[in-house]
C-alpha cells in the first residue's frame, strides 16, 4: 500500500500530478456542457451513471462519449442512500430497504447496462452519497469479494494510503471559482500526488459548479499538460496501483 504522495515522480512521462475529473448522476448538463468542454480541451472524464436516470434518447449520447474516450462508470440503478442523506419526505430508494445481496445484484445489473452502452467488460464504481450501507450493513466487503468492480470512488476527501476500493474525492460548492478548482490541482502538483474531482451539474442541474469555473479548470489543465496527467478514473487508479514502489 502507499499514499498518493508516495508516488511522486512516478506518474507517466515524468508528470508531477494526476488529475481525475469525475461527474456523477448522468445529468443532462454533463452531456450539454461538460463533455463539449472536455472535448474542446482534449481531456477525458469519467461519468458515473445512474441507470434509472438515463432516458432512452440519451443512450446514444453516452455511447458516443464513451467512444471518444470518456469513461462510463457504475453509480447503481436507483442511487439508494440512507434516509439520513435525503430530505425527510423522501420515502423511496433508501438503502434501508436493501440488503447486501440486493445492492450487489443492482451493481451487477448496472454493469451489464454499461456494457450494453460502451461494450466494455469492466467498469469502475462510485458509491451513492459516498455511502456503502445496505439495510444498515456495510456492503463494501462483499463488493470487494465479488470482483464486480476493481476501483471505487468515495465522496470523502480525506487522504489515506491508496485503497483502490475507497479512493478519496473532492467536491466543491456551487460558488467555487475557477481559481478554487485550480488551487486544488496546484496542491496536488506541490505534493506530486493525485486529485480526484467530483462534480454533479456543470452550468445547470444541481450541486453545480459554473460552466465558467469548470472551463477555467480545463484551460489550466490543458495549459499544463506537460506536467499534469489528466486521465479517466480507472486509468489513473490502475496506474497508481501497479506502479507502487512497495
Ligand atoms: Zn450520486
Amino acid at each position: 500500500m502507499m499514499t498518493t504522495q508516495a508516488v511522486a515522480g512516478s506518474w507517466p512521462d515524468g508528470k508531477r500530478a494526476a488529475v481525475v475529473l469525475t461527474y456523477d448522476d448522468a445529468l443532462v448538463s454533463q452531456l450539454d456542457i461538460a463533455i463539449p468542454a472536455l472535448d474542446a480541451a482534449g481531456l477525458k472524464g469519467t461519468f458515473f451513471l445512474i441507470g434509472s436516470k438515463i432516458a432512452p434518447e440519451q443512450v446514444a449520447r453516452w455511447r458516443s462519449a464513451a467512444a471518444e474516450g470518456h469513461e462510463l462508470g457504475n453509480h447503481t440503478i436507483r442511487h439508494a442512500c440512507p434516509q439520513a442523506n435525503y430530505p425527510p419526505a423522501k420515502k423511496i430508494d433508501t438503502s434501508e430497504t436493501y440488503d447486501v445481496d440486493t445492492m450487489l445484484t443492482e451493481i451487477r445489473t448496472m454493469n451489464t447496462m454499461l456494457t450494453a452502452i460502451d461494450g466494455k467488460l469492466q467498469h469502475s464504481y462510485a458509491t451513492p452519497c459516498g455511502q456503502h450501507l445496505a439495510g444498515g450493513v456495510d456492503y463494501l466487503p462483499a463488493l470487494r469479494a465479488s470482483g464486480l468492480v476493481r476501483y471505487t470512488r468515495a465522496a470523502d476527501p480525506t487522504e489515506h494510503p491508496l485503497d483502490p476500493m475507497d479512493v478519496p474525492a473532492r467536491f466543491f460548492p456551487s460558488n467555487a471559482t475557477g481559481a478554487d478548482l485550480i488551487a486544488a490541482v496546484q496542491d496536488a502538483e506541490s505534493k506530486g500526488g493525485m486529485i480526484v474531482f467530483g462534480f454533479h451539474g456543470v452550468g445547470g442541474d444541481y450541486l453545480s459548479v459554473s460552466a465558467q469555473a469548470h472551463a477555467q479548470l480545463l484551460a489550466y489543465l490543458k495549459a499544463h499538460a506537460d506536467t499534469i496527467w489528466v486521465a479517466p478514473f480507472s486509468t489513473v487508479i490502475e496506474y497508481a496501483t501497479t506502479h507502487s514502489s512497495h
